[in-house]
């Protein structure tokens, strides 16, 4: 699954993430990106502290307002998701939360897929409601017409995954964006388990691109940071925006008239609510995270083809009862992955074992290659139990609507040797038959003292999944 030839004059994916965006030449012609970790930026004398308070100097002034290293890979990525600007936050959640915010207003509403991070969902329904926005959660996201009838004369916005975790349902992206544009709203889609290399979502219609930066971009598991990249061709003066068509600044200009409609968001977003929210990144950790943009597509490559051979191999054993990865021709997202996803499928997933949370348990506990950490995106492969970590705060009714099964465990599946990835999991499904044995003796001797469990069974409960 090489890369395919690439349109000229755009160099193709795997040289725009080593060179775009790097700065002609640095004072000392430094070939990495010099890391500024600065607080401020001396002013030649009192007209250029001026002329750059006043805009007329686009030189930097502060490091919560800008940074030559931050700005760096803002333009590498934002050449890598074919965006216009791109802004890097301190987080993913501050990139979700910046973004939103820098869109609502009290009494505005937004529709957002019931397949979204657990962050998010919270973000949501704790913080932002109590700031006087709604939400609705679109109960079928794969079907437009549900998208549609959430919609409220309010609603300012629609937000969805790529790649959902951990159930892999792959957003029809230029169908919901259908969507949100016939009723004159932004599509805003976080791109984190797709990444770059694997979609690009401006270019099927959304309109804002999120990321957790902590994930595959950064790719190392030591640092976070967060992306929030925009495109060209929502009209944020359609009147529905009225703080960025309306409202004038200190300089009598709207955000519009400042920075033209298509550039409104991004612009207000850099100038005055990520600077005066506050969630700004280290320069150290932008130069670190352009560091993992460099070996994106290997690593990306790498972890989409061990995560294809590894849902494969789990789908033929008897201990599974689900293998939830859209790279499966028999996943019901499968057509949808097709349709988008270029090089693979992506590398994080989930699969269901025969035996509930007791076989869930054994199978964590048995791994030795795997981490058991809650993180994704790493070049380690990682597992997690969600029911009982990332979604433990929902209901059991929750979980079950979400097909969060207590024998569900999602894996990130990273760049090691498959064969020691497979005998891994191996151990695993051997720890899950050892305990089930176990489980039949401790039955029948209880049933020989009397004890009478006649609910125990003989083998694995297969009592969670149709
Ligand atoms: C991890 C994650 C986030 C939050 O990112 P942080 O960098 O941890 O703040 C948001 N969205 C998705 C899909 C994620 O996986």
């Amino acid at each position: 699954m090489g890369e395919p030839p690439h349109p000229a004059p755009r160099p193709g994916f795997s040289t725009r993430q080593l060179h775009a965006g790097q700065e002609a030449a640095d004072l000392h012609a430094a070939r990495a990106t010099p890391i500024y970790l600065t607080a401020g930026f001396v002013f030649d004398d009192f007209d250029h502290a001026h002329a750059r308070f006043a805009g007329e100097d686009d030189g930097f002034t502060y490091t919560r307002h800008g940074n030559p290293t931050c700005s760096a890979v803002e333009r590498r990525l934002a050449a890598l998701e074919s965006g216009t600007e791109a802004i890097l936050v301190a987080s993913g959640q501050a990139a979700v939360a910046s973004t939103l915010l820098g869109i609502l207003t009290a009494g505005d509403h937004l529709v957002c897929s019931s397949s979204i991070y657990e962050g998010t969902r919270g973000l949501l329904v704790e913080q932002l409601a109590r700031f006087g926005v709604g939400v609705t959660f679109v109960a079928e996201p794969a079907d437009p017409a549900s998208w549609a009838a959430a919609v409220t004369p309010a609603t300012r916005a629609f937000f969805a995954e790529s790649i959902p975790n951990p159930k892999n349902d792959v957003l029809d992206i230029a169908a919901v964006a259908a969507v949100a544009h016939a009723h004159g709203a932004p599509l805003i889609v976080d791109n984190t388990l797709a990444t770059p290399y694997l979609v690009r979502p401006l270019e099927h219609g959304a309109d804002i691109v999120v990321h957790s930066a902590s994930k595959f971009l950064a790719g190392h598991g030591a640092v976070l940071g967060g992306f929030i990249v925009a495109g060209d061709a929502f009209d944020w003066g359609n009147g529905a925006f009225p703080h960025l068509s309306t409202v004038r600044g200190a300089d009598g200009r709207t955000q519009v008239e400042r920075h033209g409609p298509y550039r409104a968001l991004i612009g207000y977003l850099r100038d005055l609510v990520i600077p005066r929210f506050g969630s700004v990144p280290s320069p150290l950790h932008a130069f670190l995270i352009e560091q993992g943009l460099e070996t994106l597509s290997l690593r990306v490559q790498r972890q989409s083809e061990n995560a294809l051979a590894i849902a494969r191999w789990l789908r033929a054993r008897p201990e599974v009862l689900q293998v939830d990865y859209a790279g499966l021709p028999d996943s019901p997202h499968h057509v949808t992955a097709r349709r988008y996803l270029e090089h693979g499928y992506g590398s994080v997933f989930a699969f269901t074992l025969a035996g509930g949370e007791a076989a869930a348990r054994r199978f964590h506990d048995a791994v030795a290659v795997f981490t058991r950490m809650t993180h994704l995106g790493d070049v380690r492969s990682l597992i997690l139990h969600p029911a009982t970590t990332t979604h433990v705060l929902r209901t059991a009714d929750e979980l079950a609507e979400s097909g969060i099964w207590p024998g569900l465990l999602r894996v990130s599946i990273g760049i090691e040797h498959l064969d020691d990835l497979i005998e891994d999991l191996a151990r695993g499904l051997a720890a899950v038959r050892d305990g089930a044995a176990l489980d039949v003796a401790v039955r029948d001797e209880a049933v020989c003292h009397g004890a009478g469990q006649s609910g125990a069974l003989r083998r694995p409960v297969i009592a969670e999944a149709s």
